[in-house]
């Protein structure tokens, strides 16, 4: 490959964040190339599940191979009686969609396609800045110049400086596509969250609580995910197994066929948001920018990617900006104040639900979804105010029975520090 003459942004990795980043900077007219380990058409290993108003209201409902309406959560403990209060579900009253993956895929890489964007393969490996340019080295000792560089590398990026703060609290997963004796969920419906636990024995109960993610797939078929929230360390993939083969012959459900599955899944939920001082920007899973909630990053991707490139094409076409400059203010417009606020109030809840027990988490789960119906789904897609995600939080620790205001109040571990963050985020 050689040296590559300069162009206006390197953008590194082509997972979602990179691919989305690399086309809204394509439609801005600048001049981008794309660098990545694999073919950027290679598919992607997993499920992207979103809101139906998200994907509405960004205009690409088009791009779900599956969308529910019928959305609930099981929040008792269960019971042996199926009319019992403690097996009821609570209505979500929201569809939820999953992604076609290679349709979104497709979606951005058409974008990158018709502009123009340099894809070049390679691994990076090392780079430098001065004050006109910056310059990205490949493995292969390739060298491709720049004015920006954008690190889109995922989780554990190859070039962004992330600050220790700590443990990292990680998601697992263990899930199955298939066939079941009966159907594990009602037709057509969609489980967020199954927690009841009278499957397991006293002492599951008080390890890591894990809950069922589960939805019907159509044509007899049901997707299946036993599931932990983030935690450190994480639960182990074979105790989710585990749990999910005693739940399923708990309900005397047997397994059938299994079409797919889906094994040893991380997802690192709480990583800290890079030192914005740096002279790279990031985007995505290298930017902190997955949701501490959730762990989605897809809708935060659609939303912010346009506002971004429009700030990076502005700062670049000021011939004078230094590649620090510019990278500075992609980060101002990437995590502005307001955003690091809440990203700090996110990760402080975080903590709270890595402490709680299994009675503990379903009592807070019940005054989440006690929220308006507005209020818990703009607080799971990180589109509230700050002063609306503080009233949110100060309404549900009102409601909130005292077993779970009390874990709420005592202080533990880090949890004061998150706290001043909030009141004092570091620039
Ligand atoms: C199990 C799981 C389930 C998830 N479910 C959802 C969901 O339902 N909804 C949702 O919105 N989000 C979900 N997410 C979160 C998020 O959408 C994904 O993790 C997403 O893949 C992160 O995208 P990314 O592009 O930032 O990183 P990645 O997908 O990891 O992509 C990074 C890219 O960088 C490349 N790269 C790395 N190093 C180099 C290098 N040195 N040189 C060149 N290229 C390099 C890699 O090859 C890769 O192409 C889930 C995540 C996981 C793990």
């Amino acid at each position: 490959m050689g040296t590559k003459s300069p162009m206006d942004v390197l953008v590194i990795g082509a997972g979602p964040s990179g691919l989305s980043i690399a086309a809204a900077l394509g439609q801005e007219n600048l001049e981008v190339g794309l660098l990545s380990l694999h073919d950027p058409s290679e598919p992607w290993p997993y499920t992207y599940g979103i809101w139906g108003e998200e994907v509405d209201e960004l205009g690409v409902e088009n791009l779900l191979n599956h969308r529910w309406s019928n959305t609930v959560s099981f929040l008792g403990k269960g019971s042996t009686d199926k009319n019992s209060l403690h097996n009821q579900p609570i209505q979500h009253n929201r569809d939820y969609g999953l992604f076609d993956k290679k349709k979104l895929q497709e979606y951005w890489l058409n974008q990158c396609k018709e502009a123009s964007i340099h894809f070049y393969r390679g691994k990076a490996e090392n780079f430098e800045i001065n004050s006109k340019n910056s310059t990205v080295t490949t493995t292969d000792g390739d060298r491709i110049v720049s004015k920006l560089i954008v690190d889109a590398s995922g989780y554990d990026p190859v070039f962004l400086n992330i600050p220790n703060n700590g443990d990292i609290a990680v998601q697992t997963c263990y899930g199955i596509v298939g066939e079941f004796s009966e159907p594990p969920v009602d037709k057509g419906q969609f489980v967020l969250m199954d927690y009841r636990c009278n499957h397991l024995n006293k002492n599951e109960k008080l390890d890591p609580p894990t809950f069922l993610y589960a939805m019907d797939m159509g044509n007899g078929k049901f997707f299946l995910e036993e599931t932990s929230l983030g935690l450190a360390p994480p639960v182990e993939i074979e105790t989710l197994k585990t749990r999910l083969k005693s739940r399923l012959k708990h309900r005397n459900i047997e397994i059938l066929k299994v079409e797919h599955e889906e094994h040893g899944i991380f997802l690192p939920m709480n990583i800290p948001i890079p030192d914005l001082n740096q002279s790279i920007l990031g985007f995505g899973g290298a930017a902190g920018m997955v949701h501490p909630a959730s762990g989605y990053l897809v809708g935060g991707l659609l939303r912010r990617a346009p506002s971004l490139a429009k700030a990076i094409a502005k700062a670049i076409k000021d011939k004078s900006k230094t590649p620090s400059e510019i990278a500075k203010i992609g980060w101002e417009t990437l995590w502005p104040k307001e955003l690091r606020r809440k990203q700090a109030l996110y990760q402080f809840g975080l903590e709270k639900l890595m402490r709680f027990q299994e009675g503990q988490l379903r009592y807070f789960f019940k005054s989440f979804f006690g929220l308006s119906n507005n209020q818990w789904y703009k607080f799971l897609t990180n589109t509230l105010t700050l002063k609306e995600l503080v009233n949110a939080m100060w309404t549900m620790f009102q409601r909130a029975p005292i077993n779970v205001k009390w874990g709420l109040m005592e202080m533990k571990g880090r949890e004061l520090k998150l706290l001043w963050k909030f009141l004092k985020p570091s620039v």
